[in-house]
């Protein structure tokens, strides 16, 4: 009794109510001292871009195609430059200074973006990944929906969440629930943002509200992956027939892992100049779906089948992750089915090797 007391006084004490305006005048004031980047509404596709107007921001998006991994993790960046045959210039030049609040994140990209801390961290810490992640302020969003390709609740990263935010906003009603997950989000909170409310029973309605509100979404998410002794299964399937059959269908364009928020693969590019005295490093996100990804010297390719590579992108997922990072690869946003063209489901890969029947 006295434990859910102090549970209930806990969530209170971090919960703060603002109204459309009060939003909107919280935003500006944070785009003064900050970059914000959020969900913006386009005319096809909704996109994290840098905030010009509070009254852009998509707040009911479904989930963007790009990540925002792609504000940690630059699809494109130049590492350093040299000149004189060797002296380093300009390291870090596309490192932001500034700090940048990446706003509007749904539960699978906070999700995913812990999962890349720990890649860019585990055994060697990458220092542009990390200085820009050191500089950036998470302000989660609670889904207002779920898409048919959602399959977050099979790995637990979503709906709910409660760590991995420095603020968490559920819009309810009009007006936005701000739960605090940080010292820093308190901190930009009361310096930046005028609460409606903060009277605890007004404030535990909403998290009734909230409540109910996740309910409906996570029944929405029909559709799972069952990941029981998945490793067990994948270890069994090396052979399965079903890897043939999908090279028939997959295009190997690449989408899936460009579109993914976990996938972090990359290649160097060195431009060097005629006299080879200057150049510059550059970094570029790659694909393990390219033919090209592979290939080692003397033209060597361990992977110039497509079948290899499907198993390759599903067996790094949710197999050899777990081995390199105690974590599953996967968030199960689903970006990488609506993306591919052919609809390439992992759902339904691992629903085909468990020998269950395929929805359709
Ligand atoms: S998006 Fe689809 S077609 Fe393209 S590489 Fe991925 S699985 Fe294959
Ligand atoms: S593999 Fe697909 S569902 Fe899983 S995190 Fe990547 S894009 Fe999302």
């Amino acid at each position: 009794m006295l434990q859910k007391e102090n549970e209930i006084s806990v969530l209170i004490e971090n919960s703060r109510l603002l109204s459309p305006n009060g939003m909107n005048e919280f935003i500006r004031k944070l785009s003064a001292y900050y970059e914000v980047y959020a969900p913006i509404k386009g005319e096809k596709l909704v996109v994290f871009e840098k905030v010009e107007n509070p009254q852009d921001i998509a707040w009911d998006y479904e989930t963007t195609q790009i990540s925002p991994k792609k504000f940690l993790h630059k699809p494109f960046e130049i590492l350093f430059s040299f000149e004189d045959g060797g002296k380093i210039i300009n390291e870090n030049k596309d490192v932001v200074e500034k700090s940048q609040i990446l706003l509007g994140l749904h539960p699978c990209d906070v999700r995913a973006i812990e999962i890349l801390d720990k890649v860019f961290t585990k055994r060697y810490e990458d220092p542009y990944y990390m200085k820009r992640r050191k500089n950036s302020i998470i302000i989660a969003l609670t889904c207002s929906d779920a898409h048919e390709a959602c399959y977050c609740t099979s790995f637990g990263t979503g709906p709910r969440i409660d760590s991995g935010f420095d603020l968490l906003i559920t819009t309810l009603g009009g007006n936005y629930l701000v739960e605090i997950g940080s010292a820093r989000g308190r901190e930009i909170l009361s310096r930046y943002a005028d609460a409606l409310s903060t009277d605890s029973s007004i404030l535990m309605e909403y998290h009734r509200l909230k409540n109910a509100k996740l309910e409906i979404i996570e029944n929405k998410i029909s559709s799972k992956m069952d990941t029981e002794d998945i490793a067990e299964l994948l270890e069994q399937n090396i052979n399965h027939p079903l890897w043939e059959n999908l090279k028939e269908e997959c295009l190997a364009c690449g989408s899936c892992t460009i579109v993914c928020p976990t996938c972090y693969c990359f290649t160097i590019i060195d431009k060097v100049d005629l006299t080879l005295k200057s150049g510059e490093r550059q970094r570029v996100w790659d694909s393990c779906m390219l033919l090209e990804f592979a290939e080692v010297a003397l033209g060597v390719n361990f992977r110039s089948e497509r079948a290899a590579r499907i198993k390759q992108r599903v067996y790094h997922k949710l197999y050899s992750f777990e081995h390199q990072y105690y974590i599953r690869g996967c968030v199960g946003c689903g970006r990488c089915i609506r993306f591919c063209l052919k609809k390439i489901d992992p759902r339904k890969i691992i629903a085909e090797l468990r020998g269950e029947p395929i929805e359709q």
